[in-house]
C-alpha cells in the first residue's frame, strides 16, 4: 500500500468505503457481518487505514457495523470518517431538524444530537475526518441556514478535538457550487469528496470540480472511482480494446490506475463487497502505476464512447422510498445494456423477478427527488416500459 497526506495525516491511497458491504439477503440494512468483518480485517492487515461511513449508509447500519468491526484495533491505528446528513434534513421549529428522503420517518433531532448519536454508533470519542454530506444546490438551504449554523458547529467540534479534520462530500451539478462553498469557508475544509472517474471527467464535469477544489489548495477524496461497479464490467466492445493493450488487466484496474494520474487525489474510496475485490484493489495500490500516454488516450476514447449512458452509480439511495420496491439501479443497468446492445438477449423482465420490471413503476417520482445524479427515473421507467410492450396487467 502506498500513502498520501491530508493536512499532514498519512492516509492510505486506497480507502475502505462502507456503503456497499455484503448483505445477507440483498436487503441493504442486513449487513452480513461475518463476511464484512473479513473484508475489514483484510483491509487493516494490508495497510488500509482510511475507513469511510455515513449516518445513512446501509439504512443507518453502516456506522454501527464499522464501530463494532474496528473496536478490536487500537484507536490510533485507523482513521475513521463519517458524515453529517444535512442533505436529508428539513428545518423545523427551534433548531430542530427532521429527515427527508431515505431517512423520512426517523425521529426529529438537533444538529448536536445527530453528531452525538454518530459517535455513539461508531463507539469512538472522535472522528478523524468529518464531512458535511453532499453539499449541493439542493442542500445549501440547510448548510447555509443562519439559525442551524452547521458550519460553525463543525468548526466548534474541531476546536474541541471531537473531529480532527473537516471536509465535505458533493454531488453538486455545478463546479461553481463547490467553488463558492469553499470560497465562503476558506481555510475550513481540508478535503472534498467527489464522484471522480474517467467517465465522469466529462459526463458530470468532474474535471471542473477537481480544478475548483485544487485551486483552493484542498485535497480530493474520490468516491465512485469505478461508478458503483459499472466501470468494472464494461461492454465487450470496450473491454476488447483495453485487453488488446494489457491482456491481464481488469476494467477496475484500468479505472483505478487512471485515478492515480491525478496528483491531488489523496484517497480513492472503494465500496468493496467481496474479498476478491479488496484483494485485487490492494494489489492495484501496492505502488503508484499511473497510465502512460498511450493508455490514457485509449481510456479517453473508451470514455467518449460511453458518454450517452444513464449515469446511475447504484448508490441505492432511491430504492428505500420506492412504493413498488423496484430494483431501480438494476433496471437502469439493464436499460443501459439494452440501449447499447450489450445484453438485450439476456434481459427478459417476464423471467426476471418483478423488482426488475420497469412496467410496474407508478411514476410517483419519489426516486427522482433523491437521486444525487439527477436522473429522471420515472421518465426512464416509462421509456423502458414502452420498449417492453405489451404492458403487464
Ligand atoms: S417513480 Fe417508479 S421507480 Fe420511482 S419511486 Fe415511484 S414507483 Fe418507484
Ligand atoms: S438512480 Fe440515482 S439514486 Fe438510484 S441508485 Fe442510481 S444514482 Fe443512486
Amino acid at each position: 500500500m502506498y500513502y498520501r497526506e491530508i493536512a499532514g495525516v498519512k492516509v492510505s491511497a486506497l480507502g475502505m468505503g462502507n456503503m456497499r458491504l455484503p448483505t445477507l439477503d440483498g436487503q441493504d440494512k442486513n449487513i452480513d457481518r461475518v463476511k464484512a468483518q473479513e473484508i475489514i480485517d483484510y483491509a487493516v492487515s494490508h495497510g488500509i487505514n482510511y475507513f469511510d461511513t455515513a449516518y445513512r449508509y446501509h439504512g443507518g447500519q453502516s456506522e454501527y457495523f464499522i464501530g463494532e468491526a474496528l473496536k478490536k484495533y487500537p484507536r490510533e491505528s485507523f482513521l475513521l470518517a463519517s458524515k453529517f446528513p444535512g442533505h436529508m434534513m428539513v428545518k423545523k421549529e427551534g433548531g430542530v431538524v427532521g429527515f427527508t428522503g431515505g431517512l423520512a420517518g426517523w425521529p426529529d433531532n438537533t444538529v448536536e444530537g445527530v453528531f452525538a448519536e454518530q459517535l455513539k454508533k461508531c463507539q469512538v470519542d472522535y472522528f478523524d475526518f468529518y464531512l458535511l454530506h453532499n453539499v449541493s444546490e439542493q442542500s445549501l438551504a440547510i448548510y447555509d441556514d443562519p439559525e442551524l449554523q452547521v458550519v460553525e458547529f463543525v468548526k466548534k467540534l474541531k476546536a474541541e478535538g471531537k473531529v480532527r479534520h473537516l471536509g465535505f462530500s458533493s454531488h453538486a451539478s455545478s463546479a461553481a457550487t463547490i467553488d463558492d462553498f469553499l470560497t465562503r469557508h476558506e481555510g475550513v475544509f481540508d478535503f472534498v469528496q467527489i464522484q471522480l472517474n474517467y467517465l465522469d471527467w466529462k459526463l458530470q464535469d468532474a474535471r471542473g470540480k477537481y480544478a475548483a477544489i485544487t485551486r483552493h489548495g484542498v485535497k480530493v477524496v474520490v468516491m465512485e472511482g469505478v461508478r458503483g461497479g459499472r466501470l468494472a464490467s464494461l461492454p465487450e466492445e470496450q473491454m476488447a480494446r483495453l485487453r488488446a493493450l494489457r491482456p491481464e488487466d481488469s476494467a477496475a484496474r484500468w479505472a483505478l490506475r487512471w485515478l492515480q494520474c491525478l496528483p491531488e487525489v489523496a484517497v480513492v474510496l472503494s465500496g468493496m463487497t467481496t474479498l476478491d475485490q479488496i484483494k485485487e484493489n490492494v494489489e492495484t495500490f501496492a505502488a503508484p502505476a499511473p497510465l502512460d500516454q498511450t493508455e490514457g488516450a485509449l481510456l479517453t476514447e473508451v470514455a467518449d464512447s460511453m458518454l450517452h449512458w444513464v449515469p446511475c452509480t447504484a448508490c441505492r439511495y432511491c430504492t428505500e422510498g420506492c412504493p413498488m420496491e423496484l430494483n431501480i439501479p438494476g433496471i437502469i443497468a439493464a436499460y443501459n445494456g439494452v440501449k447499447n446492445g450489450d445484453f438485450m438477449s439476456r434481459y427478459d423482465p417476464d423471467r426476471a423477478d418483478s423488482a426488475m420490471d420497469p412496467r410496474r413503476c407508478v411514476g410517483c417520482g419519489a426516486c427522482a427527488a433523491i437521486c444525487p445524479q439527477h436522473i429522471d427515473i420515472p421518465a426512464l421507467m416509462a421509456e423502458f416500459a414502452e420498449m417492453l410492450q405489451p404492458p403487464r396487467r
